[in-house]
């Protein structure tokens, strides 16, 4: 879908940079003036400081707050430092049989294995497992960067997937042909004690810039879906051509994420899945 969306934009005479991470943020006063991004491409790096008349943001807040240049005030510097982030690993174990259930994913509360969810690719498209023949299963962990399950190697981790899934009582260890682990750095934003009164400080400077908006996830410090997340974009936008959202206030009532109709008490409950 995004790959579309990107051809889309280019189509119609728009760039869209990939490979480039955005460093510094400049300002003047309440106006940002331009960022400075560092871009990859054949092996080689150069950074590049690009202007523009509006900006909208995806960077994780805490990283944004620390690069824009001068500074903001002291208290809204040290509000970002008070946020916090939850990492993510997911191993892909390839097994040479079926898929070993059917549902979409499991969750797993089981203190004997270190797995907290279990995905099933082909139960979501059968094109995410392009041989029918193998089942593609992910397993999760949630854990922070350093820590030792991430700085355990891939093959490590492959083996301790392919025991914990033998543990569970889904499949045989040795019926796992192959495996890749991908790690994902702020998968997740932590809401502790501190986050909502950092948040509100921090919220509160980046609204009195006259030409900046943060939507998304990490861009907001919010555990949202991928609608909540697009959704706060097309506000975003909307703004710019001059209508009036505020960002903050976008699905603050957590049953706008997934909702079902339990069976026995037919009353509407939410959940959080991702
Ligand atoms: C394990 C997991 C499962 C999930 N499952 C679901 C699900 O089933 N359904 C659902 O709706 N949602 C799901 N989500 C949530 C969903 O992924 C997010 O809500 C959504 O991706 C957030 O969109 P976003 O644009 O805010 O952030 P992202 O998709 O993270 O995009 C942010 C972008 O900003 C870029 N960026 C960050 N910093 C910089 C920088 N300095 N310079 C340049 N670029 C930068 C990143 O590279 C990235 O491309 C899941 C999330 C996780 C972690």
């Amino acid at each position: 879908m995004w790959e579309k969306f990107r051809d889309a934009i280019r189509d119609k005479g728009g760039i869209v940079q990939m490979e480039s991470c955005v460093e510094r943020v400049f300002r003047d006063g309440n106006r940002i003036t331009g960022v400075e991004i560092r871009q990859y491409a054949d092996g080689k790096e150069t950074t590049q400081r690009l202007a523009a008349d509006e900006f909208i943001s995806t960077m994780p807040v805490r990283e944004l707050i620390n690069c824009i240049e001068p500074s903001p005030p002291t208290e809204v510097m040290e509000a970002a430092d008070k946020l916090k982030y939850r990492d993510f690993l997911i191993v892909t174990l390839v097994l040479d049989h079926a898929d070993p259930f059917d549902d979409n994913w499991i969750y797993i509360h089981s203190p004997d294995v270190q797995v907290g969810r279990i995905q099933n690719f082909r139960t979501w498209s059968p094109e995410m497992v392009p041989d029918a023949d193998k089942a593609s299963i992910g397993m999760e962990y949630f854990c922070h960067e350093g820590d030792g399950l991430w700085e355990t190697t891939d093959e490590e981790l492959i083996q301790l997937a392919a025991k914990e899934l033998e543990k569970l009582g889904l499949a045989n260890a040795d019926t796992v042909v192959d495996g890749a682990v991908i790690r994902q750095k702020k998968a997740y934003p932590v809401y502790d004690t501190e986050y909502r009164a950092a948040l509100d400080v921090i919220s509160e400077w980046i609204s009195s810039l006259e030409n900046f908006q943060t939507v998304g996830r990490n861009g907001m410090h919010r555990y949202n879906n991928q609608d909540h997340s697009m959704l706060t974009a097309m506000l975003a936008v909307r703004n710019i051509l001059g209508e009036k959202h505020d960002l903050w206030n976008v699905n603050v009532e957590r049953s706008y994420h997934e909702e079902f109709v339990t069976e026995k008490k037919s009353e509407k409950n939410s959940i959080e899945a991702a």
